[in-house]
């Protein structure tokens, strides 16, 4: 046990769809600043997982907290966003006809009017947020371009930005560097790793070359379940793992899930 409390922690989790068990039996602990790597073959539970983790999905039982003691699955998406939850989904979804500056005023501003978050005066924090927002994805030479003509990657970047101008304690990124030439990818890395230490970072990733730049500990998810966690070279070499990946002959068991 961690003497400091996790800042996500998934035990016992479940979730079925119409009698098929997507998520069995989850346990998943994060360290407050962690960078962890979620990979797992195509249906093995890891969008399923970051539903459940915002509020998208609900567990039929288990534990979901942030933190010590908030219950996430008993709050809605919106709930659990505001307690500082935030997830970049696969594609962009940037505002192309705003500037780069615009898209973060009004991820800033949340919810609130597209008028509020353009012209009414920042809150000093919020000011210094999109700066170092900016400052952080590599944007700030283009703030004034409209986000519409930016890369695949730059665009990815700003929504990226968008999130970390909401200040979030966790950050869920789905497969960031799907589309990305092989430079960007290695940008969106060095911003990944950047990221840690100041926020809790989930990244699903498929891209092996990309795991092994960014990540520390990897956890490997089949049918719903931690198969195994460790270090890239430990999940690599470990039997299990290329059973998986690769449909090797099953050797018998060695227990335990550590790799
Ligand atoms: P991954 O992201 O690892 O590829 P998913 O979490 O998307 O896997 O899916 C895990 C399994 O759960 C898949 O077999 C998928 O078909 C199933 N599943 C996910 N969401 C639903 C849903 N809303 N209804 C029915 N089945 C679902
Ligand atoms: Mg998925």
């Amino acid at each position: 046990m961690s003497a400091k409390p996790f800042m996500l922690l998934l035990e016992d989790v479940n979730k079925s769809f119409e009698g098929f068990h997507a998520i069995s039996n989850l346990t998943l602990y994060l360290d407050e600043g962690e960078l962890r790597v979620i990979i797992g073959p195509n249906g093995a539970g890891k969008s399923t997982m970051l539903d459940l983790i915002t509020g998208r999905t609900r567990p039929d039982s288990g534990k979901i907290e942030l933190g010590c003691s908030s219950d996430l699955t008993r709050m809605n998406e919106h709930e659990i966003n505001r307690l500082g939850v935030a997830r970049k989904f696969q594609t962009p979804s940037v505002f192309v006809d705003h500037t780069v500056l615009e898209n973060l005023l009004l991820a800033v501003e949340g919810s609130r009017s597209v008028w509020h978050a353009l012209f009414r005066p920042l809150q000093r924090g919020q000011k210094t947020r999109v700066e170092e927002a900016l400052e952080t994805i590599g944007l700030k030479d283009r703030s004034h371009e409209k986000a519409g003509l930016l890369s695949h990657g730059e665009k990815q970047w700003l929504e990226i930005g968008m999130l970390l101008a909401q200040n979030p304690k966790l950050l869920l990124v789905d497969e960031p560097a799907a589309g990305m030439s092989d430079e960007e990818t290695h940008r969106t890395g060095e911003l990944l790793i950047s990221l840690a230490g100041k926020h809790t970072v989930v990244v699903i990733e498929h891209d092996m070359n990309f795991v092994r730049q960014i990540a520390r500990k990897v956890t490997v998810l089949h049918q719903g379940t931690v198969l195994c966690e460790g270090s890239v070279d430990q999940v690599q070499n470990d039997e299990r793992v290329r059973e998986v990946y690769l449909g090797r002959k099953k050797r018998p068991a060695v227990g335990g899930v550590k790799c």
